[in-house]
């Protein structure tokens, strides 16, 4: 694992974890799971052919309550693995259910694990589901599916959330164009709702970099990855994401470069005052806050690849006459 949660009840990341500064007992993660851990550092793996990184493992698998979002077994996900590879042979779709608590007004029941809301041409038995518990879930078996599947797998796989379906792909928000789409989809109900409402979408997974200073005002909020949109008439559109999260990984969170799931939010008052200013105004740089709630340790987990070459990052140049928003 890649989190523990320390006898003040602050997550520690393993690559931040200094045994002289984080003294005391180390807990899983999950609030409610009270399993021992114990810090692994970075080191060699058999036959030296490579590194391992910097973890937490269990005292005791037995230690963990069952439902816990970390909880290590080994089996349970040997069988995941194993009936998405049968489902992948079959050419099945592969629904990954996401029953994960993102928001704090969420009420468990209305998340039944079975139920999956497919399209009137998909029949019954035509798929195969796993459950995803955490972001390191889903990152897990959306490597499975690639290393079995290829691209034709990803191709065939859903995320499903409270009955509702998204494609993988367009699950994985993770360019300036895909960013666009995001927005352009989340616009289509700005026009429809109430002034003052909030807009929200599907959940998504992202990639965020927090600054290491949020304004000491936003407190509780993180700010990072910032995307740039180029308009006609000159203007600009920063699009800044922000992650809301709880005290116990504000520090935790800061300038580290995590995968995060979460519902996107806008806020139409916002998005609106934005339209009506590309509209009557040129050469500006205006602003957008696209709100991420992350209200828990199974939301976020530190990326741990070596930096991309970021071919996709340059900015799209204005198309006069673009139909769409982004
Ligand atoms: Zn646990």
């Amino acid at each position: 694992m890649k989190k523990a949660r320390l006898a003040d009840g602050s997550i520690v990341l393993a690559h931040q974890f200094d045994a002289k500064v984080h003294t005391g007992d180390l807990c899983c993660a999950d609030p409610d799971c009270g399993a021992r851990m114990t810090f692994r550092r970075e080191s060699l793996t058999h036959g030296s052919s490579a590194i391992r990184s910097a973890s937490f493992v269990s005292k005791s698998v037995a230690e963990h309550n069952p439902l816990c979002t970390e909880y290590e077994d080994f089996k349970i996900m040997a069988q995941r693995r194993k009936s998405i590879e049968e489902g992948l042979k079959e050419g099945k779709t592969i629904v990954l259910n996401l029953n994960m608590k993102l928001s704090e007004a969420f009420n468990a029941a209305a998340l039944p694990s079975d139920v999956v809301g497919m399209a009137s041409t998909s029949e019954k038995g035509n798929y195969v589901t796993a459950p995803v518990k955490s972001v390191d879930d889903l990152l897990e078996l959306r490597a499975v599916i690639e290393a079995k599947g290829g691209k034709p797998g990803l191709a065939k796989t859903v995320v499903n959330y409270k009955g509702k379906t998204l494609p993988i792909e367009e699950f994985v928000v993770d360019s300036q164009r895909k960013f666009g789409d995001l927005l352009d989809k989340m616009y289509k109900a700005v026009d429809r709702a109430k002034p003052g409402a909030e807009i929200s979408e599907f959940p998504r997974l992202i990639t965020f970099k927090a600054t290491q200073n949020t304004k000491a005002s936003e407190k509780g909020a993180l700010r990072g990855t910032p995307i740039t949109f180029y308009r006609d008439g000159g203007n600009k559109v920063i699009l800044l994401q922000k992650a809301q999260v709880k005290k116990e990984f504000e520090e935790t969170l800061r300038g580290e470069n995590v995968f995060i799931i979460a519902a996107p939010t806008l806020q139409v008052n916002e998005a609106r005052r934005l339209l009506s200013r590309l509209r009557t105004e040129r050469e500006q740089t205006m602003f957008l806050n696209l709100n991420w709630q992350v209200t828990g340790v199974h939301q976020f987990t530190p990326v741990e690849e070596a930096p991309q070459p970021k071919a996709a990052a340059k900015p799209v140049p204005p198309k006069p006459g673009q139909q769409s928003m982004f």
